[in-house]
């Protein structure tokens, strides 16, 4: 009779006791509370006035207005009204291509490995806090994430489709090895299970591969709750390719480029993404077979336009490579200027270098936007870019998970 009446009033006790251990474990984490921000979320809302940002640990706690309470252990910082933004996200990226200088193109995992450590960093340090890796070298780039995890890396945080996936000879290969090469629907499917097992994230096809192929590859993807990027084309314009990844249910398709009219449509309806890369795809342009005033040079930017037109939502993504690598993370800005020249307004611009990346690459319930829960990734700002997107160069404060970085 006794025990049956101690019982739960021991379980009582017990859950008051942990309860008050755990909110002391909570006490002693140290908030950063940013005062007097100017905060542009990522959302599209308008900008809001003298914001209160609490971050405690590696996410936002609470996103306030008016005074604060501030216990002493609090690091307080006043921002003076400067603007505060989501860490920026680009949405295509290499971490580890060889640049030019490096003929011939010397590729084992060590250096591969090395070459990841300065990019990731000096893009962190313009702001661009999470990035898409579309291909790298084996398995160097889940390593590279695996670092990152482990805190061995101090860079933009890495998601990424591992090594890339196409037919016997494709365009992953054509310069060099950087692609799975496997032919028929079981191999594709095959290598789609091979990559999401060593630790991929989103899974990458490139062209050249049959309708079957690339229908196995989505499908094994999408069972094992994973998004599938296809590349748009090859040799020009051989629709085909990124017809069928329309069709299938691809979740984003890159670059703004051999995209006819109809499957912009059908990305517009669907809604599939682009991450229309079309900066380094001038500058490759430029460089190998127009002048600078040739009028081919601005078709990217009509597809670009037209995929406006029909409601399709668009990324920033810089894919460099090669020599263009010593140009990032400059880039990176070139590409969300160029959204604003044809037609986004500077607020949309921002959206797509923030939550709409984050939108694509499936990760937009912790990454994207500044609200309470998320992971804290911000970026401080001197200027206004809502009046004028080039500011958002002048990252004066960057945070990621929590912690300031520079
Ligand atoms: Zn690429």
């Amino acid at each position: 009779m006794k025990t049956k009446t101690l019982l739960p009033a021991a379980i009582i006790v017990l859950t008051f006791i942990s309860t008050i251990a755990f909110s002391q474990e909570k006490e002693k984490e140290q908030r950063i509370i940013l005062i007097n921000a100017r905060l542009i979320d990522g959302t599209g809302a308008d900008p809001a006035e003298n914001v209160n940002i609490i971050i405690r640990g590696t996410r936002f706690e609470k996103i306030s207005s008016g005074r604060v309470y501030q216990a002493e252990k609090d690091k307080v910082i006043d921002l003076e009204g400067r603007t505060v933004l989501p860490g920026l996200i680009d949405a295509h990226f290499h971490m580890n291509y060889p640049d030019f200088s490096d003929r011939p193109p010397l590729l084992n995992e060590a250096i591969c490995a090395y070459r990841s450590v300065p990019y990731l960093y000096n893009h962190l340090m313009s702001g661009i806090t999470t990035i898409f890796d579309a291909g790298g070298y084996k398995a160097t780039t889940i390593m590279a994430k695996k670092a990152f995890n482990e805190g061995y890396i101090t860079g933009s945080r890495p998601v990424v489709c591992g090594e890339r996936i196409n037919g016997t000879g494709g365009h992953g290969v054509s310069r060099f090895d950087m692609a799975t090469e496997v032919d028929g629907a079981h191999e594709f499917r095959k290598a789609v299970r091979q990559q999401l097992y060593a630790g991929a994230d989103i899974i990458k096809i490139l062209p050249p591969y049959s309708q079957a192929e690339l229908e196995a590859a989505i499908e094994e993807t999408h069972l094992q709750q994973k998004r599938v990027a296809v590349h748009s084309g090859i040799y020009n314009k051989q629709y085909q390719f990124v017809r069928w990844a329309a069709a299938m249910g691809a979740d984003i398709i890159m670059h703004a480029y051999a995209l006819p009219d109809d499957v912009i449509y059908e990305m517009g309806m669907k809604g599939i993404y682009s991450v229309p890369t079309m900066t380094i795809m001038m500058k490759n342009q430029l460089r190998d077979r127009f002048t600078p005033d040739n009028k081919e040079a601005h078709e990217y930017e009509i597809i670009f336009r037209k995929l406006k037109d029909a409601g399709v939502k668009m990324a920033i993504g810089t894919d460099a490579l090669y020599d263009f690598m010593k140009e990032n993370p400059a880039l990176y800005f070139l590409e969300v200027e160029r959204f604003v020249k044809n037609g986004y307004t500077e607020m949309e611009a921002i959206e797509a270098a923030t939550r709409i990346g984050a939108e694509a690459l499936g990760i937009e319930n912790r990454l994207g936007t500044v609200k309470a829960g998320k992971t804290a990734d911000l970026i401080v700002v001197d200027g206004d870019p809502l009046s004028d997107i080039s500011e958002l160069r002048n990252v004066i404060r960057v945070m990621q998970n929590g912690r300031f970085v520079k």
